[in-house]
């Protein structure tokens, strides 16, 4: 019993990680997508194709995991098995070998029968016909996106080892085992419906907050969907897509420890004296975004005082914004230890003069 057992939990486990790949069957490349790369073609020439033939090994290769169960239970000679299978008078055992054949056998009738019509039958050829317009085929659909698919400013997100969210131009697309759910993003309303935190390992302190979007076209027979992503990766889905996300006022986006910080920063920043300069600032060089407007400049300790590890005074030109600073401030600092930052040193980036928070200062030009 105890090898029926041992069999049993191994081929379960090995069907869980069939289903759901752990990072390391990812990496190995015992993927679906790896594994059957040649028969699949390539995703970026033909997205849409792609997925249907890949939704399609997946159905077929999920569906002959309870027939491989039973068949190896068979094969290595359990007699336990057989006596629980095939024994006179018992009527679950051959319905448990019907069943088992049964599913694969209907999964390839059913893939044979798509296949015959071109695909067309199949529901992401289905899912996308509703987008056609004036009775034009699926496949003017399919183009259309694979188009979009090919260009490098489409954004992917990897939402877990068996899902992603693409967006392009003009379609929003979740991408999951079976399925390829699609929303044109002229005619879907997007609402956060749902947010929740996890406190992730030890070793990241900080938590991670993800969302839940829901995807409504308002195409009659459009299917709606839920889109669930990181809240960092929030942002890169909301700059891609034409349509405002709606977020409700009960749905607040988690601040990272950085993003706190930097708002302290900021506020005690906000307490030092203005530096008054008639120099011409220009853009700022970490971020090359935003105009430099602070100086270090050296005002917590009197300059006769000479402790070793004093501030210095710092001869640099203004060529950071504040937002750089605290985030150079805040990378110095001991990880362990957030509470300590604002009262800790730095060092300037360029001259490595040693500063506090105190001789940070906003500048003022007099210009
Ligand atoms: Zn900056
Ligand atoms: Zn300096
Ligand atoms: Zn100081």
């Amino acid at each position: 019993m105890s090898s029926l057992l041992f069999y049993t939990l191994f081929y379960l486990l090995m069907s869980g990680c069939i289903v759901y790949p752990p990072t390391e069957f990812v990496s190995a490349g015992l993927t679906v997508k790896d594994v059957f790369a040649n028969w699949l073609g390539s995703e970026n020439e033909l997205f849409v194709q792609y997925h249907i033939r890949r939704s399609v090994t997946t159905l077929l290769l999920h569906s002959v995991l309870p027939l491989g169960y039973v068949l190896g239970l068979l094969i290595f000679d359990h007699i336990d098995a057989e006596k629980l299978l095939l024994v006179d008078g018992n009527y679950l055992g051959p319905l448990i070998i019907l069943c088992v054949t049964i599913a694969p056998l209907y999964t390839l009738n059913k893939v044979f029968e798509w296949s015959a019509h071109d695909w067309a039958t199949h529901p992401i050829a289905q899912n996308l016909s509703v987008y056609s317009n004036n009775n034009t085929p699926w496949t003017a659909v399919a183009s259309d996106i694979n188009t979009e698919y090919r260009r490098i400013d489409k954004i992917v997100i990897i939402t877990n080892s068996v899902s992603r969210v693409v967006a392009t131009d003009n379609w929003i697309i979740k991408i999951t085992p079976y399925k390829l759910q699609v929303a044109h993003q002229s005619d879907a309303t997007l609402v956060i419906n749902k947010s929740d935190i996890h406190f992730m390992s030890p070793t990241t302190r900080d938590q991670i907050q993800f969302i839940n979007i829901q995807v409504k076209p308002m195409r009659v027979m459009a299917q709606e969907f839920d889109i669930r992503l990181n809240a960092l990766d929030f942002k890169d889905l909301q700059d891609k897509v034409s349509r405002p996300i709606a977020i409700p006022h009960n749905i607040t986006f988690h601040r990272t420890l950085l993003d706190r910080f930097i708002d302290t920063f900021k506020e005690e920043v906000d307490k030092n004296p203005f530096y008054d300069t008639a120099e011409e600032l220009g853009q700022c060089i970490g971020c090359m975004q935003a105009l430099s407007n602070v100086k270090l400049n050296r005002l917590c300790s009197r300059a006769e005082s000479r402790d070793l590890d004093d501030c210095m005074t710092c001869y640099c030109r203004p060529m950071w914004c504040i937002e750089c600073i605290a985030k150079w401030f805040a990378s110095r600092q001991d990880e362990n230890a957030p509470e300590t930052w604002l009262s800790s040193k730095c060092t300037c980036p360029l001259c490595r003069a040693r500063f506090c928070v105190l001789d940070v200062c906003l500048v003022k030009n007099s210009n």
